[in-house]
């Protein structure tokens, strides 16, 4: 079954358009690829001068995955920051604009900093972060909203090498006490408050929530506070200070850390998908040359061109395609603090039209959200600007990347389907816009320097077009390091199962033409039967059919088929749920894959439970399934709790 469904998505091939001025065609992949791979040392000593080195690098790699310690670059000195800002104002590019902001509400004002700008701020947040005390090494809480002061305060804590670890402005001040906790962090910078889609977020107040939480212990030494809608906040004395305030004091001249490559950059909580968030520590030096290299090459940035990545800086994306690549590569791009349906459906292409947006970047979520409301709020805006599509997070349904093709990008603009991780730093399989045909629902190809594994359960290496375990069998420059503080949970975690390869938790497919398709988590893969099937697959199925908008399938115990398939489905607006379209969309699954695809439980709902990154949380809804509602494991991501109460009156009642 599963070679057919491959069968039938491989027929399905959209040919690279052509890209004027590409930094890399099919033959240039072919070559680089071949190269990275090996002779690492060479493509990434060879990349690495994308970087301006304090001192540059002799050693490139130094590696070991067991026991596990990576390094790259090790005798390298640099500074990240500098290489985002100062090194652009010293080549005469300092009148060139960095940030656009677009704020939530599309009639407040908009912002434009050029570098020259975006430096003499983030060195003013630079000093001002030394003037509360903060020193290299010091871990620093950044709990903002998407304004520019956002990605200042990464640039400024990098600047002067305090470790940054940002904290998602959506999280409640119980998720923000266990992170700042977790890495011991005792400053945090945060805003008055934030707005999300015409809402207020008492940002500064979640913070003094998160101090007083019972179990917080580490107390704070400062707070540096943005003032950003000029709410009426608390301000403790001699612990709280303005930003404004504090920045009129200093100067907005500060030197550049020098900090070796190894050194730490930032620490990033996952999103929680699978279970406890990990607090995944980045370096400086690799973490540099790779988010500078894949931002250069997968979304073959052109000078002049206007960037735009939708995630928020609370996730890797943000961290590695707003701030640090988009920066390092010398670009222009929107920084958006709002939401992708405030104040109506069109949202993100009156944004697109108003700055001409030539490269857009967002994740499936809002794809399948907004491809729900139907074509109009995206033909209400001119798209013409537009040159380049990519998607993150998820798999992508064939359905919902043929409407993103076509809808959005009317056919003209290639889409990167990009699968990474917060512990990979960047891009590790995707197409390249130029060099490579596309295949809706897969990723692609490998980045430079990734050689993909698939391995079965007992870690025996599969070859050519086949199903398994998704492994990286070498390291890379953007690799994390470890797990902040626990080194050997990082080990357990990503190097035991399958000794001396990472693996990564994914199922994917590979085709006959080396295409790589995520099928979703492995512990998320159902066997019915003694077939194996990958939860993207029937979920795919599903999105296809014309009424239905988003899907989540598991597994749950079957007594003849050892696991049965369980199915909850929202449907587009302005259709109605009933039995008939329960037995339609059996039907549909049955003959878009197979009768042992047949789903044994459909499930209507209003809503999937979502982590606040938007990506399913399915092993909520397993449990659900299961009829087992009294341990659902860590919640505290999930974006609205609400829906899980609803989904188990909903299951309690068939
Ligand atoms: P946790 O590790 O805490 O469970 P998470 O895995 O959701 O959380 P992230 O690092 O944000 O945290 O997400 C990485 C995961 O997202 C990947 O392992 C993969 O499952 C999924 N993913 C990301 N991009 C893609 C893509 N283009 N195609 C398919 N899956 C993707
Ligand atoms: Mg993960």
């Amino acid at each position: 079954m599963a070679a057919d469904q491959s069968a039938k998505t491989g027929a399905d091939i959209v040919p690279a358009p052509p890209q004027a001025n590409t930094h890399c065609t099919a033959a240039d992949y072919d070559r680089l690829y071949a190269q990275s791979v090996s002779d690492p040392d060479a493509f990434w000593g060879t990349q690495a001068e994308r970087i301006d080195w304090m001192t540059p690098p002799t050693v490139i790699s130094n590696w070991d995955y067991d026991p596990v310690d990576i390094k790259w670059f090790e005798d390298g000195v640099l500074n990240i920051c500098h290489n985002a800002l100062d090194r652009h104002v010293a080549a005469g590019k300092g009148d060139v604009t960095a940030l656009i902001f677009e704020p939530d509400d599309p009639n407040s004002e908009a912002r434009k900093l050029t570098y020259a700008e975006l430096l003499s701020e983030v060195s003013k947040m630079a000093n001002c972060l030394k003037a509360m005390g903060v020193k290299k090494g010091d871990r620093v809480t950044i709990y903002m909203p998407m304004i520019p002061e956002g990605a200042m305060a990464m640039l400024a804590c990098a600047r002067i090498g305090a470790i940054h670890s940002v904290v998602f402005g959506g999280f409640s001040p119980e998720a923000l006490a266990g992170r700042i906790e977790d890495c011991g962090s005792r400053f945090v910078i945060t805003a008055d408050a934030g707005l999300r889609g015409g809402k207020t977020v008492p940002l500064k107040a979640n913070v003094d929530a998160a101090i007083d939480e019972p179990d917080h212990e580490t107390p704070l030494d400062g707070v540096l506070v943005v003032n950003h809608v000029g709410a009426d906040i608390a301000m403790v004395q001699g612990r709280d200070h303005w930003y404004h305030k504090l920045a009129a004091t200093v100067s907005n001249d500060c030197a550049c850390e020098p900090m070796a490559a190894e050194d730490p950059l930032f620490i990033l909580y996952t999103s929680g998908s699978t279970g406890k968030p990990k607090g995944v520590l980045h370096t400086t030096g690799g973490y540099a040359v790779w988010t500078a290299t894949t931002f250069h090459y997968v979304f073959d940035y052109q000078p002049g061109e206007v960037f735009w990545c939708s995630a928020d800086i609370g996730w890797v994306t943000g961290h590695s395609y707003i701030v640090y690549g988009p920066l390092l590569n010398g670009a222009t791009e929107v920084m958006f603090e709002g939401v992708p349906n405030y104040p109506d459906f069109s949202r993100f292409w009156q944004v697109i039209e108003k700055y001409q947006v030539n490269i857009f970047y967002t994740a499936p979520t809002a794809i399948r959200a907004l491809m729900r409301e139907g074509d109009e709020p995206v033909k209400a805006h001119d798209r013409s600007s537009l040159r380049l599509l990519g998607t993150v997070g998820e798999p992508i349904n064939p359905e919902a990347w043929r409407w993103y093709h076509q809808v959005v990008g009317e056919g003209r603009c290639p889409i990167v389907d990009t699968w990474w991780q917060t512990e990979t730093g960047g891009t590790m399989i995707t197409t390249l816009p130029a060099a490579h045909d596309m295949k809706p629902g897969s990723a692609g190809k490998p980045f430079f320097g990734i050689q993909p594994q698939l391995v079965d359960n007992e870690g025996g290496v599969l070859e050519g077009a086949t199903d398994g375990n998704l492994c990286i069998i070498a390291s890379w420059p953007g690799q994390a390091r470890s797990v902040y503080g626990d080194h050997e949970r990082f080990e357990q975690t990503y190097f035991s199962t399958y000794k001396g390869k990472y693996f990564t938790g994914d199922g994917c497919k590979r085709d006959e033409d080396g295409y790589y398709w995520i099928t979703g988590r492995v512990d998320d893969v159902i066997n019915v039967s003694g077939h194996r099937m990958g939860t993207a697959e029937v979920e795919s199925a599903l999105v296809s059919h014309a009424k239905v908008a988003e899907a989540a399938v598991v597994g749950y115990p079957h007594d003849i088929k050892g696991q049965g398939i369980y199915c909850y489905v929202t449907l587009n607006a302005g259709e109605e749920p009933s039995d008939e379209l329960v037995a339609e969309l059996r039907k549909h699954v049955r003959t878009e894959i197979g009768p042992i695809a047949t789903p044994d439980h459909l499930h209507l709902t209003p809503g999937l439970p979502k982590t606040r990154s938007g990506k399913i949380m399915r092993r909520i809804l397993r449990k659900i399934a299961e009829n087992d509602y009294g341990s659902l494991g860590d919640t505290s991501t999930l974006a609205d709790p609400s829906i899980v109460d609803s989904l188990i009156e909903g299951r309690l009642n068939r």
